[in-house]
């Protein structure tokens, strides 16, 4: 006979699983004041997790990288981290976060995709202890751009916020899902179809229902395209029927309500291939693109000027092979 009900009340045995594990944890967790937490640098927005809001700006010397939002997520024994800013200087604020929040050790440092403002800050982790985790693809991605990444970096944080920036590859790698056990909390990581990038990978956090999607999706800072326009709006389509109590995005708030915080990301795609297909089809030239492609969604986002010029081309040239 099964020691659990398979059904307890309106919850699902697997649920009601969850919620016994997450009751058993919650006395490990660590509590912030609200004060505490904005005085470090952190949001609190379930139980042991906490994120940073980085900036909607371009990297440069006074930002230090601090563009992202990194992640860190307490469990029964361990810590891990998503993503670690955008330079060395950055990572090492984030890391002193951390020990004020809890005094467990951070055994997994993981990279949503291989964007420098979200891996920048990997070197401020280096310990025996931590494994530094990604998409299967994310070491050729970075081992491929490991000197442009390095020498902008350096151009844009200036020497002072650039000095110990590192490029650190993944050693543990995603090919398809991975589970890591913090104690008493699984994080379900996975490995996605390019879209975003060609490495980008979520993690859901079972015990609070809360979906890391990393740069899959931004809010309020325009989406940057990296990666494929039509796997990535493929890719949200598929998303948008998961699951979450919440979402957050690797730009934007701290955290959104799912799948709603899919659907400005979702237009702001398919305007831009709708607008790029037209005007291919019309014989129209990638500069004619860049000058007015997705220009509808201009008052929409911020970065938009800075960004949308490559997101185009991007799609440009992506489209035209259709
Ligand atoms: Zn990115």
């Amino acid at each position: 006979m099964n020691k659990y009900p398979q059904t307890v009340g309106i919850l699902s045995r697997k649920d009601f699983l969850r919620a016994a594990a997450f009751a058993a944890l919650m006395p490990c967790l660590p509590r912030l004041s609200h004060a505490e937490a904005e005085r470090i640098g952190v949001l609190e927005i379930a139980p042991g997790i906490f994120v940073h809001v980085g900036k909607y700006q371009l990297v440069n010397a006074q930002n230090r990288g601090d563009i992202s939002n990194p992640c860190c997520i307490v469990g029964g024994s361990s810590v891990a981290v998503v993503d670690t800013s955008g330079s060395y200087a950055m990572g090492v604020e984030l890391r002193e976060a951390i020990t004020q929040i809890t005094d467990k050790p951070i055994r997994h440092v993981i990279n949503t995709h291989m964007h420098p403002d979200h891996v920048m800050g990997n070197a401020a982790f280096k310990t025996a202890e931590a494994e530094f985790v990604g998409h299967y693809k994310l070491p050729a991605a970075l081992a491929a751009r490991k000197e442009s990444y390095l020498s902008n970096a350096r151009q844009r944080l200036g020497e002072t916020a650039f000095a110990g920036t590192e490029i650190i590859p993944p050693t543990v790698l995603v090919r398809d899902t991975l589970e890591i056990d913090l104690g008493g909390r699984v994080l379900i990581l996975k490995a996605r179809p390019t879209a975003h990038t060609d490495n980008d990978l979520t993690i859901f956090d079972g015990a609070t229902g809360t979906f890391f999607l990393g740069d899959l999706l931004f809010s309020g800072h325009i989406p940057t395209l990296d990666g494929s326009i039509v796997g990535w709006l493929k890719l949200l389509s598929e998303l948008s029927l998961e699951k979450a109590e919440r979402a957050v995005p690797g730009h934007g708030p701290q955290s959104m309500a799912w799948p709603e915080a899919a659907e400005p990301i979702q237009r702001y795609l398919n305007v831009l291939a709708t607008d790029v297909r037209r005007m291919i089809r019309d014989g129209k030239t990638i500069e004619d693109a860049v000058a007015s492609a997705a220009q509808s969604e201009r008052d929409k986002w911020a970065l938009f000027d800075e960004h949308n010029p490559r997101n185009v081309t991007a799609a440009f040239t992506e489209l035209e092979w259709e």
